[in-house]
């Protein structure tokens, strides 16, 4: 692949070729969907900010030890990141119960869940991500669950002691997971409000003010980077 060609055109991202043939550029667009891209926006400057707050997110679970595709910020909008591929595997790592789980469970929004509940969604649109068992990720080959359950386990408490601190409670969030070019899975993609749910005040202050149509995710957006640079 040649410098600057387009490897993957995402809803709200894409992937660019670096320089060095096992490096790209994430680039965060000023976009955001919701409902599989049924309904979407294009707040100016949320690519900027999105891509901020997941660069200081990935640079403290570096810092923890845990392994991601993270290099470095590269600029506004731009990450730096270890060239991966994909695995098509969402995982959601659960601290309170409120949306999907609420809409498909008897489960009581805000139930407190300890430990943690994590849980594995095909990552396809066309087939509205659905929630797999263990039995069903074992058909379909996956052999690393055990890993990436330790590691989503551990961006969870990385990740939630970085919002307590600002006052912010981790409610929920995914993440994926990718593998690189050596062959090790490292955290991938992006983590931000755009994949979490964060409560401050009883606020949202997530993508779900803007899947509601309750509030300017910008607003609350940058709340969240300034109070995360203090
Ligand atoms: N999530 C995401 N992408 C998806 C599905 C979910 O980032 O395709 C995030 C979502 O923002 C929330 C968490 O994963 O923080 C759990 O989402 P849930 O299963 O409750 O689905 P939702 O209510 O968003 O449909």
């Amino acid at each position: 692949m040649k410098p600057n060609e387009l490897i993957v055109k995402g809803k709200v991202k894409s992937v660019i070729q670096a320089v060095e043939e096992d490096q790209v550029l994430i680039h965060y667009h000023d976009k955001v969907t919701a409902g599989n891209g049924e309904k979407e926006d294009y707040p100016e400057g949320k690519g900027k900010i999105n891509n901020e707050i997941s660069c200081l997110i990935f640079k403290q679970l570096e810092k923890a030890g845990i392994k991601t595709h993270f290099i470095q910020y590269a600029g506004p909008a731009l990450m730096r990141c270890k060239k991966v591929e994909i695995i098509p595997i969402e995982v959601v790592v659960r601290n309170y119960a409120d949306g999907s789980i609420v809409r498909q469970t008897t489960i009581p929004k805000d139930t407190k869940f300890s430990p943690p509940l994590i849980e594995f969604y095909l990552k396809d649109d066309s087939k509205n991500d659905p929630l797999l068992t263990e039995d069903r990720l074992s058909v379909m080959g996956y052999k690393n669950l055990r890993q990436m359950k330790q590691y989503a386990a551990e961006t969870n408490v990385v990740v939630s002691d970085i919002f307590k601190k600002i006052g912010i409670t981790l409610i929920d969030f995914k993440i994926e997971f990718g593998t690189t070019v050596e062959g090790n899975i490292v955290v991938a993609d992006e983590i931000s409000p755009d994949g979490c749910r964060l409560r401050m005040n009883d606020k949202s202050m997530d993508k779900d003010l803007f899947r509601k149509g309750e509030g300017d995710i910008i607003e609350a957006y940058q709340t969240i980077l300034n109070k995360l640079k203090e």
